[in-house]
């Protein structure tokens, strides 16, 4: 889903543009239409055709007839879908709301809210409750009030009302009770609410005709639902905080408003390019460089010289020694298992040492002896550990060579009930062996 959001959103705009425009054409050409007797031709939006002639009118029909192609096309249908095609996609990416909240919208969802401080009215669009059983009120933009202003112009009838109109509920299975609804249009004479099938139909025709494809080349598709998605990405990119996308859109929890956010791994990628560029910026410029010969051999040679008589020494690269080379206590000494010996002299010779001090009475010397043999004894442990564990032998659950012979041998022997199989990782070394 973040994915089909990311594709979608940077051609939102080319999509809200041909809607936009199409709905001008559709306009302008249904006017020039009017302004001509039939038979004549006429010119708008670049394109020319000529008033059909039709001795016995069809009500609701507009037909005009395009001298290229010699078709005949209803101006009145192609300019009402124009105009229902923009005015869904305006609504559904202004609001992000739902597919049955839109054409749940009704001349009474708009209110008014005076601000207390400073008095000022606020337009509202209330969004009757659907999905989660709650109530909504979303601030009307100056766009928005432009859009819904032509919607209720368009739905209004020659008294000057939005008709009532029932619905089919398709969740519900119900009809539900009349109601001034926004989005309606007159079929045959009669006033008849919009059905959710009727704009993803909708949405598909703008979307061929926007031209726009997806990555395999078939063409983009928005489902009324992408909007939503679209809305609250957008919505959160540009600096509002989750927790009231949340409120707008309706969720009752802030985990499924940040699920339909698609921004996050622009968010890192960008915060972390940041703060690459800012340690730059803070690191001297000469940390940045290529390396001399010098300092190359230098590296290298650090791993050369951490060969001591006893082991190898694991400091790290660049660091010098803070033990004064008392390897034999140090815990950074490796011991190597070739040099036992060596250490079990030097611990025999400590040990002669703490014994001829304590004998003389140099009794300042014996503490720092006897550190230095808990040094030699631990790294003669830490030897014959690692010596314990190279010899000491794990059971991989195997089974012997014997078991394998049994085995083999009774499904040899007559009369054996069923013949069974020797253990198939071992059929082949056996067979080795007995040849
Ligand atoms: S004393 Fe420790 S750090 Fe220093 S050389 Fe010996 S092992 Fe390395």
């Amino acid at each position: 889903m973040d994915a089909r959001t990311r594709e979608r959103l940077p051609v939102l705009p080319i999509l809200v543009r041909s809607v936009d425009q199409r709905r001008k054409d559709a306009a302008a050409v249904l006017e020039a239409f009017r302004q001509v007797s039939p038979g004549e031709a006429f010119t708008a939006a670049g394109q020319q055709l000529v008033r059909a002639v039709v001795p016995h009118g069809t009500a609701g029909r507009i037909w005009a007839e395009d001298p290229q192609t010699g078709k005949r096309r209803d101006l009145g249908l192609e300019d009402e879908r124009a105009f229902w095609t923009w005015a869904a996609v305006e609504v559904l990416r202004a609001t992000g709301i739902r597919i049955e909240e839109l054409l749940e919208l009704s001349h009474h969802s708009l209110v008014q809210y005076r601000l207390p401080t400073a008095g000022e009215l606020v337009p509202l669009l209330q969004i009757v409750p659907s999905k989660t059983d709650t109530e909504r009120l979303l601030l009307v933009s100056p766009e928005l009030a432009d859009v819904l202003s032509a919607v209720i112009c368009r739905a209004r009838d020659t008294t000057g009302a939005v008709p009532l109109v029932r619905s089919w509920d398709r969740r519900e299975c119900a009809w539900q009770a009349p109601a001034p609804l926004l989005f309606q249009r007159r079929i045959s004479g009669e006033d008849r609410a919009f059905t959710d099938e009727t704009v993803r139909t909708m949405l598909d025709q703008a979307l061929i005709a926007t031209g726009l494809t997806d990555a395999t080349g078939d063409p983009l598709r928005y489902t009324p639902h992408d909007f939503r998605r679209l809305f609250i990405t957008d919505a959160i990119l540009n600096g509002l905080p989750p927790h009231i996308a949340q409120v707008i859109a309706g969720h009752q929890d802030i985990n499924v408003t940040l699920g339909y956010k698609a921004v996050y791994p622009e968010e890192a990628i960008q915060a972390y390019m940041a703060f690459l560029a800012r340690r730059r910026s803070l690191r001297p410029s000469e940390e940045y460089r290529v390396p001399t010969d010098e300092e190359w051999q230098e590296f290298l040679g650090h791993f050369e010289r951490r060969k001591v008589s006893i082991g190898a020494c694991g400091r790290a690269f660049g660091t010098p020694c803070i033990h004064e080379h008392a390897c034999v206590r140090c815990p950074m000494l490796w011991p190597d298992p070739a040099q036992r010996d060596r250490l079990v002299e030097i611990r025999d010779n400590l040990l002669a040492r703490i014994a001829e001090a304590e004998r003389e009475g140099w009794l300042g010397e014996v503490e720092g002896l006897q550190v230095s043999l808990a040094g030699a004894e631990e790294k003669l442990a830490q030897l014959d550990a690692q010596q314990e564990r190279q010899r000491s032998t794990v059971f991989l659950g195997i089974p012997a060579l014997d078991q394998i012979a049994a085995r083999t041998s009774d499904v040899n022997e007559p009369g054996a009930e069923a013949p069974r199989e020797p253990y198939p990782s071992c059929k082949a070394s056996l067979t080795a062996l007995k040849g």
